[in-house]
Order: structure tokens, then sequence, then C-alpha cells
């Protein structure tokens, strides 16, 4: 469920009509519901009732938003981050470093030593050289860095290959046979306290068949590190729960995720943590647009719409649906291709779509745009950076700045040997 709607005629965001928004603060630009974003937070909780000690480290990296963090972090989500730029903005949305989580393939040292020195709560090792280069920089400070090994359980997660992370051939986590023999070795080294695992396995799951298969896998390893002698006080099950795209989808609910996580863990006895991205964010945020342009086609006119594959850029990358909505829809219907104005043809939004009429100057949105939206945004053609509003009621504010292409021209420099 989320808070964008019809009202007298026109979708408004929560109270705010969003024509209201683009009127003041002009388009392309990303609104989020606050209402929506608590309600998905609350519900996935909620879905978590009877899965015991549960820990719940929002991704950032699908809406990292300073305020929707702060939104987040009043629902009593952590955080989790892969990168030392994520940790500065979680932190500087007042979530506690102890709540943190870092996650992340390719941590460098100087990321490692950061996270350290603010009490990072928990690090996910990625690969056994890792684990020791963290425990002797911990261990030169008289620090004890507190850890979990990313397992791959090789696992197919049914989602699209680019957002695939758990099978045998992908970059993440080390082997699950290989995992009970590095973990022993890591455990023993000063600096360091290996409190469990973790898995990520994808994003954008439809089934929980994959999840269920791997965190039945982790539930074995966990018994076999305890049988050596290993006191495991954590799990991380990672994030991937999917969220409708499509008008009529249906996805596993919070509720159904949460069940079949208290089925499967039950007796583990561990603090379960969660690291969902999408599923919070998704569908609280939409792309408001301007049409500039139907443009005729061969086949289907061109409704060129004023944001590109550079505000949201899922389409091009992973041929993603982002359903098209008209703001004043007047009933009328017409198949169209939907672009942006960037010079790719994989600028394209939708081909052959049945949508609201629209004409020249009028508004529409993309839906579910609040996970991967802004965060994935470029200055591709030279375009503005695509600003983000959050409505809160019927109030809103700007959370993000357009930053016009004449700042980001600003910041480039000709050198002297070619200013002489
Ligand atoms: C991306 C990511 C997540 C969040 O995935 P969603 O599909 O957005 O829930 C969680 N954990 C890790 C390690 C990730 O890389």
């Amino acid at each position: 469920m989320d808070h964008f709607a019809l009202k007298d005629g026109a979708l408004h965001c929560e109270g705010v009509s969003l024509e209201t928004i683009a009127a003041e603060v002009g388009t392309p630009v990303y609104v989020y519901s606050t209402a929506t974003f608590e309600r998905h937070a609350q519900v996935f909780r909620e879905g978590l009732k009877d899965a015991g000690r549960v820990h719940l480290a929002y991704a950032i990296k699908a809406n990292p938003n300073r305020a929707v963090l702060r939104v987040l972090a009043n629902q009593g989500y952590g955080a989790d981050v892969v990168s030392g730029g994520e940790l500065a903005r979680a932190l500087s949305a007042g979530i506690p470093a102890s709540d943190i989580v870092f996650s992340g393939v390719g941590k460098t040292r100087d990321e490692l030593a950061q996270a350290l020195s603010v009490g990072l709560g928990q690090f996910n090792l990625e690969l056994e050289e890792e684990g020791q280069v963290l425990a002797a920089i911990a261990h030169a400070q008289g620090m004890t860095a507190q850890a979990t090994l990313r397992v791959n359980p090789d696992v197919d997660a049914g989602t699209h290959a680019k957002i695939s992370t758990g099978k045998a051939e992908n970059k993440f986590g080390v082997p699950i046979d290989q995992a009970p023999a590095i973990f022993g070795r890591l455990a023993a080294l000063p600096g360091i306290r290996m409190r469990g695992v973790a898995i990520h396995i994808g994003s954008q799951l439809s089934t929980l068949d994959p999840l269920e298969a791997a965190f039945t896998r982790i539930g074995r390893l966990v018994a076999n590190l305890r049988a050596a002698g290993h006191p495991i006080d954590r799990v991380d099950l990672g994030g991937g729960l999917g969220v409708p795209y499509r008008p009529g989808e249906v996805m596993p609910s919070p509720a159904e995720f949460g069940a079949m996580v208290a089925r499967v863990t039950r007796g583990w006895d561990v603090e379960l943590m969660f690291e969902p991205g999408r599923v919070i964010a998704g569908n609280a945020g939409v792309l408001l647009t301007k049409v500039i342009w139907v443009k005729p086609g061969v086949t289907n006119p061109y409704v060129i719409v004023d944001a590109a594959m550079n505000d949201l850029a899922r389409p091009a990358l992973y041929d993603a649906y982002h359903d098209f909505v008209a703001v004043r829809p007047t009933g009328e219907r017409m198949i169209a291709n939907i672009a942006g104005p960037v010079c790719e043809s994989g600028d394209t939004f939708a081909m052959g779509r049945d949508i609201d009429r629209v004409v020249s100057g009028d508004l529409a949105i993309f839906r579910t745009a609040g996970a991967y939206g802004a965060t994935m945004a470029s200055t591709y053609n030279s375009r503005a950076l695509v600003p983000e509003v959050l409505v809160s009621g019927d109030k809103y504010a700007v959370v993000a700045d357009r930053i016009a292409a004449e700042t980001i021209l600003a910041a480039e420099r000709l050198p002297d040997w070619l200013t002489a």
C-alpha cells in the first residue's frame, strides 16, 4: 500500500498535490511519502514478530537520502552500508554506529579503519584476507571488530542476472563449503570477534523458495560451526524481498516472509539481522515528470518526457518496468512508447504500452521509483542532478536540491597548458 492517490482529479502524495510540487520545484523530481516509508517499516517489522530477536538494518543504497534515513531511524531501523560515503550518511542522519552493518565486496583498508574508529556494529566479511586486515588494524589500536562471514550459498535467486548475488560464480561471499575453515582461522585472530554468518542472495525476489533454500543451508552451517566450538550469536539474512512494479503483480508479503523465517530459524537461538532495502523504499517514491512532446512514430507515438535514463536508470540497466500514469488522467487511453531526451535508444522507459492519454505539457509519474532511483542518478548529457522532495501529511520539503548543469560545469577545470 502507498499514499499516492487521486484527489479532486489529480494525483496527490499524502495531502500534497503533485501539480503543486511540479509548479514549485519543477520537473523531473522524485517525490517520497513519509507515511509510506513508515508503514513499510512497520509492516516489515510486524512480519517478523515470531522470529525472536531481530535487528533491522535498512539497506541505504536503495534510497540514501538523509531525510529518508531519519524517517527510518525514527522507526528503530539501523543501516546496512556498502561504502565509507554511506557510513558517513548513516551517521549524519543520526543512526548509531552500533546499529550499522558494513557490507560490500570491496571495502578498502581506509574504509575498514574509518568504520572501526566510529565503533561500527558489524562488519560482514567477504573474503578471508579482508578479515585478516581488519583484525590487524583493530588489534594495532587495541580494539575488537565485530564481524560475520558472508557466505555464498550457491542458490539461484531467480531474479535478474545483474542483481543475483548468491550463485557460486557471483563475486559475493565465501563458498559455503570453505566457510567453516575460513571462519575457524579468522576466529583465532586477535582484534576480531566472529559473531556469526551473513548471506544476501539477490534483489527483487518474487518467491520465497530461494530464500528458504539459502536459510536452510545457513542453518546447517551454524550447527557445524557450533559443533566446532564457535559461539554463534548472530545470523544476517540480508535483504532481497521483491515489490510489485506492475499493476496487479503479487509479491510475497512481509508476513509470509516472516512466517517462513520463523519456521526455518526456529531453535537457532541467535539475533537475526535483516537488510531490507527495496521493500521499504520502492513504493514510497515516484518520479514526477512532464511530457515535452508527443512525437508521431512508425507504429506508436513516442511520449518524450523530461525525465531520462540519467534520472531513473533501472529500465536501461535491467529492462525494468515502471508503471506510468498521468497526474490528471482524463479516462482516455493511448498506446505509446515512453522515452526521455537522452541521446541513446536505451533511454526508453516503455514500448507499446497502454497508458493514460497525455499531451505536451501534461504531468505524469513513474511509480515505484523510491528504491534504486535517485541514488543511481547521474548527469549524463550534462543534465542537472535530479532533486528529491519528501512529503509528510500536507507539508513537503525539498530534501535534495536540483544540482544545475552550471554548478557541475563549475567543478571542472582546464589545465594551464590548455589556457596559455
Ligand atoms: C543491496 C543489498 C541489500 C538490499 O537489497 P534489497 O533487494 O533492496 O532488499 C541488502 N544487503 C546487501 C548486502 C545488499 O547488497
